[in-house]
């Protein structure tokens, strides 16, 4: 039986490089929190190993074949296991969760992550894709529902510290930090014959191949600054970006009388996932210290758009609004997807999204439908252009 102190928890995307971060704080601090729900792609052998760790009362991967591979692993005595959208949804909305982990990656997480806020669930919000493409009905949702919504991505949770006890009226601007990725000092010509284990080779974070390659073409930090325009409820012109290549000052908060408040700290998700899940509390966790007098000097400057022509692209998208992000997101998805599998080159990725977005009529966007038809059109057009050839 739990007790009533025990947070139970929802964890969509269990077997990626967040959802394995939380389940190691949840390992530790067994008696805060138990975990009611997991869900996975495809890699059925990682959940098999959670499932018998962590003991949820329901599971949910991608499809059907993969649950029926889970279920001969697991046998009868084990969860339920569920498949495709639906199976997410009831692993989202499960009548005892508290708070969800929203971890999956793309705008794949966005039907259930908004379910959950639907059936009146807490959010620790990881997937920045369902900010991108839908942040405005995703916003007005979690307040209508009295949500709370608390951010992981490490920028996002350092603003929300930074903002802890301030008013809204007073914030001149928010300071997104970037390390610049594996290309911060490579030339656009370079940029032209880098290689997928280069683009992989990130030098500060360890995390999923999607958001890696995001970090070294710069889309991540676009993506999170429309991530913060939502949740801050904050215009494009007040959110900077600095490159800041030793990711130990997280973000920043520039006050009206001058004052600046940043969150530091040594780059590991882990606190900021704890913190999502423990807030306003704060874990013993067991982390290395914060060595300023080692770590070195710290430095900032401006990013260059030229050379990553993706940061850029956000914010044209975020300035155009409507439907217009998420068929940025959707670009960008299909384009990194096909870097991936080699079949573009790395400035292509640009390329192919710019190409997207110069050809779509953007819509207000007034319902969720608006939203999918958008992102499916996106990856569509992505998908024709990568076939075709990127001009
Ligand atoms: P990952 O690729 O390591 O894991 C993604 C998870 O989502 C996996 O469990 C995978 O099985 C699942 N998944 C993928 N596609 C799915 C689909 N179509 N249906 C159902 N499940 C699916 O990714 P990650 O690095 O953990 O990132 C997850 C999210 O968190 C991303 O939106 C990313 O931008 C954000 N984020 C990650 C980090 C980090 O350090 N990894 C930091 C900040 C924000
Ligand atoms: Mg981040």
């Amino acid at each position: 039986m739990p007790s009533k102190e025990q947070k139970l928890i929802a964890i969509l995307g269990s077997t990626g490089s967040i959802g394995v971060s939380t389940l190691e704080i949840v390992a530790s601090f067994p008696e805060r929190y138990r975990v009611i729900s997991l869900t996975a792609g495809s890699n059925i052998s990682l959940l098999e190993q959670q499932i018998r760790l962590f003991r949820p009362e329901v599971v949910a991967v991608a499809d059907e074949s993969a649950a029926q591979q889970l279920r001969e692993l697991i046998g009868d005595a084990g969860p339920e296991i569920l498949s495709g959208v639906d199976g997410l949804i009831c692993c989202a909305t499960h009548p005892t969760v508290d708070v969800v982990v929203s971890a999956i990656v793309g705008a794949a997480g966005l039907i259930p992550t908004m379910s959950a806020v639907r059936a009146g669930k807490d959010i620790a919000l990881a997937n920045k894709e369902i900010l991108v493409a839908a942040g405005e009905l995703f916003m007005a949702e979690v307040e209508r529902q009295g949500v709370r919504l608390i951010p992981v991505d490490s920028e996002h949770s350092a603003i929300f510290q930074s903002l802890a006890g301030q008013r809204g009226q007073d914030v001149r601007r928010l300071i997104l930090t970037a390390s610049g990725g594996p290309f911060r000092n490579a030339s656009l010509e370079d940029l032209q014959s880098v290689s997928l284990a280069d683009a992989l080779a990130h030098p500060n974070w360890e995390m999923g191949q999607k958001i890696t390659i995001d970090s070294a073409t710069m889309m991540n930090k676009g993506l999170e600054v429309i991530e913060a325009r939502w949740l801050f409820d904050l215009p494009a012109e007040q959110i900077a970006v600095h490159i800041h290549p030793q990711s130990i000052v997280h973000s920043l908060v520039e006050y009206r009388d001058g004052a600046v408040i940043a969150q530091l700290g040594v780059p590991d998700m882990k606190t900021p996932i704890a913190y999502a899940l423990s807030w306003p509390e704060r874990l013993p966790l067991k982390q290395n210290p914060l060595d300023l007098c080692r770590c070195g000097d710290l430095s900032f400057s401006e990013p260059d758009l030229e050379r990553f022509a993706c940061l850029g692209l956000a914010y044209q998208a975020l300035e155009t609004g409507g439907t217009c992000p998420a068929v940025m997101n959707a670009a960008n998805e299909v384009a990194v997807a096909a870097f991936l599998q080699g079949k573009i080159k790395f400035l292509q990725i640009p390329a192919v999204i710019s190409q997207v977005m110069s050809s779509h009529t953007p819509l207000a966007i007034l319902e969720l439908k608006q939203v999918l038809a958008a992102d499916k059109w996106g990856r569509q057009k992505a998908e024709t252009i990568i076939y075709e050839g990127v001009g």
